[in-house]
């Protein structure tokens, strides 16, 4: 399969998705982080 440009390419990624609840996660630079912002402020109380 060819792939036009780095865009193409990066758009066929598959979204993130929280592990916890299913969301989709947003592009995050640190993205060592697994959960979503939601989980992350649950684990934190
Ligand atoms: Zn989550």
């Amino acid at each position: 399969m060819l792939i036009k440009s780095p865009v193409e390419f990066f758009r066929m990624l598959p979204k993130k998705i929280c592990p916890q609840c299913g969301e989709i996660m947003k592009e995050q630079a640190e993205s060592y982080l697994m959960e979503c912002d939601r989980c992350l402020a649950k684990k934190s109380e």
